[in-house]
């Protein structure tokens, strides 16, 4: 599934592209009947919120809102000739500026709502280590607050939002936390040191276009293979000790971590 980094970066893709510009929205597939009521719409934002998208559309004088999850397969397709190629029949949204055309394809969720749900949607969760103006405080708040384990809580969006499983095993492996800890057993300093973390990861993910956490390790930690990307999600060996690198299933899915540095 895309974690935060991938949403931020299509948000900054289509600000340029879109903003400013009133769109032909229209749904090839004909499952998103609301597309309509974005029709002839000015697009005014595009924001990213850990994995959730919002424009924020002017229709007349109505304020309006487009809210997108990608899930597992969503995916966007940029066009810039006019016209635009007939779009595919899995297009679920195709939204067609004057100049650009951008086409939403699989998505969880494409929905219009109103302020008040979109708040609502924002609201339910945790802070975005790569949006500006956040803080731990809320994030380290909820950690002490219960002892499921670190490694399930930091997929929970209404703690942290845009952690993923490649991140979150990435994080833990700088940090030297083990994942089983229990989160109310993490310091105030590692709470610090995990949020520091995730935000310079995750606003490096942007930069780079893709997961790639061996660049920011330090020169002490030198993965096994020059073109290794990650330095415990679905590695063999810990950079650190040159131990084997295990996982355990923590929030549904495994998490990677070395079991002798992480403690
Ligand atoms: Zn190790």
């Amino acid at each position: 599934m895309p974690e935060g980094h991938t949403l931020h970066k299509a948000a900054l893709k289509q600000t340029p592209l879109l903003v400013g510009t009133e769109v032909r929205a229209t749904s090839p597939q004909g499952r998103f009947l609301e597309a309509g009521m974005l029709d002839g719409a000015r697009v005014t934002e595009i924001e990213a919120y850990g994995k959730h998208l919002f424009y924020s559309f002017a229709q007349g004088r109505r304020a309006l809102w487009l809210h997108v999850h990608l899930g597992l397969a969503g995916r966007f397709e940029y066009f810039k000739r006019q016209p635009p190629p007939a779009p595919r029949s899995s297009v679920r949204l195709r939204m067609a500026g004057p100049v650009n055309t951008v086409d939403l394809r699989g998505p969880l969720v494409c929905e219009v709502v109103d302020a008040a749900r979109r708040d609502a949607l924002v609201e339910r969760l945790g802070p975005d280590p790569i949006r500006k103006h956040t803080s731990h405080a809320r994030f380290g708040a909820r950690l002490g607050k219960t002892r499921i384990a670190i490694g399930a809580i930091l997929l929970d969006q209404e703690v942290i939002a845009g952690v993923g499983n490649v991140y979150r095993a990435e994080i833990l492996y700088l940090a030297r936390i083990d994942p089983r800890r229990p989160s109310n057993q993490v310091t105030p300093d590692e709470v610090e040191v995990l949020w520091r973390l995730a935000r310079s990861l995750m606003r490096a993910g942007i930069t780079d276009g893709r997961i790639l956490t061996t660049k920011y390790g330090g020169t002490d930690l030198e993965p096994a293979h020059p073109r290794q990307r990650t330095y415990a999600y679905k590695q063999a060996r810990c950079a650190r000790c040159g131990g084997p690198i295990d996982h355990v299933k923590l929030a549904g899915r495994p998490c990677y971590f070395c079991p002798r540095c992480q403690t």
